[in-house]
């Protein structure tokens, strides 16, 4: 009898929480239960200065300070702030406050009334400040401030102090699970328990914050464990699956064959085929199309979804972002217009009205397609007869997103498609359960794209030559520097080249698309910018260029700081171009320092536009420990584990997950354990049932 435990209620009766601050702690930590804020990892440390004196205290410092408070000074107009002038022993500071509740003054800072105090130090006017000091306290209680601090990522209404003060409460629940790595393992790694791991990764110690720190492995190792696990729970439950057989009778794909304005390549006939053969079997299928970016693999999905409409069956195509589920819905609804069927879209932006219509035609089988967002798998979302799921980008949804869909279906069959493509290693490691179907060539009308690397000195000459492309009537991506997770700065750098891209270019002519923006201001953006007659022709965007957008005549992607990009990522941009017959170009604008690694990356881009041989090189440079991003590499992002890291765990992980499987009547405990850990309890249900 298993006693349910209570890091696993949800964040919103966490003491002195309650649902709305709840949902802000969820959504920064990216799950909605008490374990899940421990796997919220710190980014930094900061160590303040303890009682410091004047000569070693410097502008910046975190300080914790003893003060007395001597005056009030009141704000002169409303926006100004509140001051309180205080003495300390490094002479008069000023504390700040921009907003304060009723009487918080007069009751925590009282003249005359000595008080300990924490924050950042600054200087104005040559005068000491802290504006909004993070902890005021009785003296006596001065080492209640934590002088060494982890530094967690917070968002909107979290502070360090909230997010510290929650992890701290919840180790001490942790509860004592039996070990589930095996032994040999364990002692190879020299890796601890689990909760002691969880308990050291909130410990103030800088080696918490190497990536490779044996904690956050161990507790990767789990992650990895914990999805290997449900893999195949969820794969040897398919492997039993019978749906029905699918078989094409060319009523639909004939005509749209006919009609198509292109010929399809050898290689997308040949997958088709492969999938058609699955389709006609009543074995349920479970294939990945690994394909290069703008090979053309939105086609093969829309030919496998018409033989399903020939069966009088349905589909349902699910992408991460609604950008994407827009252009697909286009692009699908205009190849199809000579047929006979019915495509819909289902965001989270659907009037409530529309949405009930889709529902109820959903529901009575009038839509043969439907192509969404997560909007797909709520539970209020009926199928008359889902025969086939495809997944759009598929690594960016989690193995419960895709069960959910697929539970829609009566053994439906699966068809997950990559974003770009992965090493071959990985690609087995990752999904060695899944048929893989590689799309290795390219449409035959298509040149390939000239890459150019350029120092950013030559900016001017860059600017000549676009002017050149925007006679032509051609489209331009500019993409500003990736800066390290930092918004802000981002939108610093596209303001900064937006003033100056003005002085070349008339400002209708240019867009700006940025991860500030709401979703359906990006929308909008987008629309109008892949509309061939739209006035905004070179689009400036920070590096929310998602993956798979498609506007066949941009020929031009600017790349600033191409060196801080990794080489899936700068594949993946480069790929917004070269979508057509049109002659395409990507420039690779470095700053002048320019790391040995740094100038190799942009070398291979240069010399290869195959995407096969780039994700090989890619991960190859991985190896030699320079940090380049996951996002859009085209890999899976986890709640702790992180391939750039972890990649050497995945084998392992796969073993060992097949070792448990094979004793599970020996290990259901450790797997239940696992998988709740990891939020995977709808796998819990499957185990069980
Ligand atoms: P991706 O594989 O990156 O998802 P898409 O499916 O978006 O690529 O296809 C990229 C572009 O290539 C689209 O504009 C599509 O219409 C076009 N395309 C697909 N197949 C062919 C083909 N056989 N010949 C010419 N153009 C094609
Ligand atoms: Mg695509």
């Amino acid at each position: 009898m298993m006693i349910r435990q209570k890091i696993f209620s949800e964040i919103k009766f966490l003491p002195k929480v309650g649902p709305v601050l709840g949902q802000y702690l969820a959504n920064l930590v990216g799950g909605n239960r008490w374990i899940d804020i421990l796997y919220h990892q710190p980014i930094a440390y900061n160590g303040k200065k303890y009682l410091p004196n004047i000569i070693n205290i410097y502008e910046k410092d975190e300080v914790i300070l003893n003060i007395t408070p001597e005056e009030y000074i009141k704000p002169s107009k409303k926006s100004a702030p509140f001051k309180v002038k205080c003495f300390s022993n490094i002479g008069y500071i000023y504390l700040i406050f921009f907003k304060i509740y009723p009487n918080f003054i007069e009751n925590n800072l009282k003249i005359g009334e000595e008080r300990a105090i924490s924050g950042k130090i600054e200087k104005f006017n040559n005068q000491w400040m802290i504006s909004h000091p993070e902890y005021i306290l009785p003296v006596a209680k001065i080492d209640d401030i934590p002088k060494n601090q982890l530094i967690y990522p917070l968002s909107a209404k979290i502070t360090q102090k909230l997010i510290t003060q929650k992890i701290k409460y919840i180790l001490d629940l942790l509860p004592n699970y039996s070990e589930w790595i095996d032994q040999n393992l364990l002692k190879e790694q020299k890796w601890l328990p689990w909760s002691q791991s969880i308990v050291n990764l909130h410990q103030f110690n800088g080696e918490n914050l190497n990536p490779n720190n044996k904690n956050r492995r161990r507790l990767a190792f789990d992650e990895l464990l914990a999805i290997k696990i449900a893999e195949k729970i969820y794969h040897k439950k398919n492997k039993q699956n019978l749906g029905q057989k699918n078989i094409q009778n060319d009523s639909l794909i004939a005509n749209l064959l006919k009609n198509l304005p292109f010929e399809l390549t050898n290689g997308q006939k040949d997958i088709f085929n492969e999938i058609k053969n699955d389709l006609a079997s009543e074995k349920q299928m479970f294939r990945l199309l690994q394909g290069d970016v703008g090979s053309g693999k939105t086609i093969i999905a829309l030919l496998a979804s018409l033989i399903l409409a020939e069966n009088q069956r349905q589909s349902a195509l699910i992408v991460p972002i609604s950008l994407l589920a827009i252009q697909h819905f286009e692009t699908l609804s205009k190849l199809t217009k000579n047929l006979d069927i019915n495509i819909a879209l289902l965001t989270s932006k659907n009037t409530k009205k529309q949405k009930e219509k889709i529902l109820g035609d959903l529901k009575s089988g009038k839509i043969n397609i439907i192509i969404g967002t997560q909007a797909l798998i709520y539970d209020d979302i009926i199928f008359n007869d889902l025969g086939l799921v495809i997944i759009d980008e598929q690594h960016r949804f989690g193995v419960m997103q895709r069960s959910k869909l697929v539970a829609k279906g009566d053994n439906p069959d699966i068809l997950a498609m990559s974003a770009t493509p992965i090493p071959r290693s990985l690609m087995i490691a990752l999904y060695g359960d899944m048929k893989i179907s590689l799309l290795t060539e390219k449409p035959a009308n298509r040149q390939p794209i000239k890459t150019q690397i350029m120092s950013k000195s030559k900016k001017e000459q860059i600017y000549n030559s676009l002017h050149n492309i925007l006679s032509k009537e051609q489209k331009i991506y500019w993409v500003c520097p990736l800066v390290e997770d930092s918004e802000e700065s981002e939108l610093i750098s596209l303001e900064k080249r937006y003033q100056e891209l003005q002085n070349h270019f008339a400002p209708e002519k240019i867009a700006i698309l940025h991860g500030k923006m709401k979703e359906k201001e990006k929308e909008r953006i987008m629309a109008d910018f892949s509309n061939p007659n739209s006035q905004a022709k070179l689009l400036l965007a920070t590096t929310v260029i998602e993956v798979g957008v498609d506007v066949s005549d941009a020929t031009v992607m600017v790349i600033e700081n191409a060196e801080n990009f990794g080489l899936a990522q700068l594949h993946q941009l480069r790929g917004r171009v070269g979508r057509s017959d049109l002659e395409s170009f990507c420039i690779l604008l470095y700053d002048y320092k320019l790391s040995k690694n740094g100038r190799k990356r942009l070398e291979i881009m240069k010399n290869s536009n195959d995407g096969f041989f780039i994700a090989e090189e890619d991960l190859k440079m991985r190896g030699f420990g320079e940090l380049v991003g996951t996002r859009q590499s085209g890999l899976p992002e986890y709640k702790i584990a992180n391939l750039d890291f972890d990649y050497d765990l995945l084998e392992i992980a796969d073993n060992g997950a097949r070792l448990m499987m094979e004793n599970i009547a020996k290990n259901k405990d450790n797997i239940i354990n696992l998988l709740n850990i990891f939020g995977l309890k709808d796998v819990v249900g499957v185990l069980k049932g």
